[in-house]
């Protein structure tokens, strides 16, 4: 039961894996803090249980905001695997290879269960007595002199100085509180495949473009590994029709043969979509992750940039109470907006014209594009640049933490 009377610093919708840690990195710089999840809290981890199929590649820069605020070790005595090598091509004689040792890292990330990030950071968040009420969604949102007040599915309401829009791609605070949005779904879907590999799946993650679309492969622990199979919806849905046994051989035709045998257990399909939201934020009011923008996940990237927009917002708000400044009002917040809008945008684009590039099947085009790729191995620089951008290095950390 939820009776809280007097005004909160900030209410956060959505506990997924960005709200949850934008709630847990500002209870530990001392801002109260309540969440509001319309699901019911994440499964306890069975070490028995065989892998979600819903799983994260997690850049290295967003594992050092998981350790800022003090997640990671939860998410280390469950389960974890690390990457350390990314390989990308079309035709093998096109091919880039980028490894965390040219950047002097141990790993490029870690694949992590995104049910198992999810429990480890409302475990963090119940040791900082941080109350999140699950299975409670956003009703209605209304402001009054500088105060946003939140209504509750059960009639329940708060009243808080800042809310924070976590609840993803269909954001019903981005809908309240009228911010128009960028939609578009992509042709492509894509079906998750969990196996389990006849060898130990190794810390390199790969996928090959097709013109139908890209075959992936992420490594997991033990012999399991996830396969990511992007196709025309029709097709997936055939694929998803058969026998294990008959889906197995189709994988074998499909997947180049370094996927080597392995064993399909269990599918799901996903429809892909690009968003993004006109505005991150109004007066006590910001957008963080999927419900400010969402991009095809061909790059694991969707996270990652929520994780950015977390050390931003963080940064920019813990720096203005330090200053005794008005936090929430529109004037700090934009410097959230003007951090993060850009850079979310610009690598929607990168990750579009990946996409579309590697779409056709028009001969000067796929030379054009084995050529950019055989040029972007052998670039030196401009290859630990392209690494540093997409494993986060070269924007904003938190450095408030
Ligand atoms: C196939 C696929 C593979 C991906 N792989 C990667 C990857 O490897 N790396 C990566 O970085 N990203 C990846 N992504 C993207 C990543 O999954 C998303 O970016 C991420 O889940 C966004 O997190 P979020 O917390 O912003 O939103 P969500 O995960 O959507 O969480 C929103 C939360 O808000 C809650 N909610 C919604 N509405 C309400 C309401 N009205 N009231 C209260 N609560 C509400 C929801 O229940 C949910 O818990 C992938 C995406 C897909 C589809």
């Amino acid at each position: 039961m939820i009776d809280i009377k007097h005004t909160i610093d900030v209410v956060i919708i959505g506990a997924g894996m960005v709200g949850a840690a934008l709630a847990s990195g500002l209870a530990q710089k001392g801002f109260e803090v309540v969440v509001i999840e319309k699901a019911p809290p994440p499964p306890i981890f069975n070490s028995l249980s065989n892998p979600d199929l819903r799983i994260s590649a997690i850049t290295t820069s967003s594992v050092t905001l998981l350790k800022k605020i003090k997640v990671w070790p939860y998410v280390l005595i469950m389960r974890c695997a690390p990457y350390r090598t990314q390989e990308i091509w079309e035709y093998q004689m096109a091919h880039v290879k980028f490894d965390a040792k040219s950047l002097g890292l141990t790993e490029l990330g870690y694949m992590i269960e995104n049910d198992i990030l999810k429990y480890a950071l409302s475990k963090r968040l119940h040791n900082q007595s941080v109350p999140i009420f699950y299975k409670k969604s956003l009703k209605d949102l209304q402001q009054r002199y500088k105060i946003w007040n939140i209504t509750l599915n059960d009639g329940i309401s708060l009243k808080a100085r800042l809310v924070i829009g976590a609840d993803g791609a269909y954001s019903q605070v981005r809908k309240l509180a009228n911010i128009g949005f960028y939609f578009w779904r992509y042709a492509q879907s894509c079906m998750l495949i969990s196996v389990l590999c006849n060898y130990p799946p190794g810390d390199n993650t790969w996928q090959k473009f097709t013109p139908d679309g890209p075959r992936a492969f992420l490594p997991l622990f033990g012999n399991w590994a996830l396969l990511v199979w992007y196709d025309k919806l029709d097709r997936l849905c055939q694929l998803q029709s058969l026998t294990m046994l008959k889906l197995q051989k189709e994988i074998q035709i499909h997947f180049p043969s370094c996927v080597g045998e392995v064993m399909p257990l269990v599918t799901t399909i996903l429809p892909l979509y690009r968003s993004h939201a006109k505005n991150y934020i109004l007066p006590g009011l910001a957008l963080v992750g999927d419900s400010a923008h969402t991009v095809h996940p061909l790059a694991g990237q969707g996270v990652n940039l929520g994780y950015r927009d977390v050390s931003a917002l963080l940064d920019v708000l813990i720096e203005a109470r330090e200053y005794s400044d008005q936090w929430f009002s529109l004037e700090i917040l934009e410097r959230y907006q003007n951090q993060r809008k850009k850079d979310n945008y610009i690598m929607q684009n990168g990750i579009d014209v990946l996409y579309f590039m590697f779409n056709y099947k028009f001969l000067p085009l796929k030379i054009m594009r084995n050529l950019g790729l055989m040029i972007a191995n052998y670039s030196g620089k401009l290859k630990k640049d392209m690494l540093s951008y997409g494993l986060g290095l070269s924007s904003s950390k938190s450095q408030n933490l």
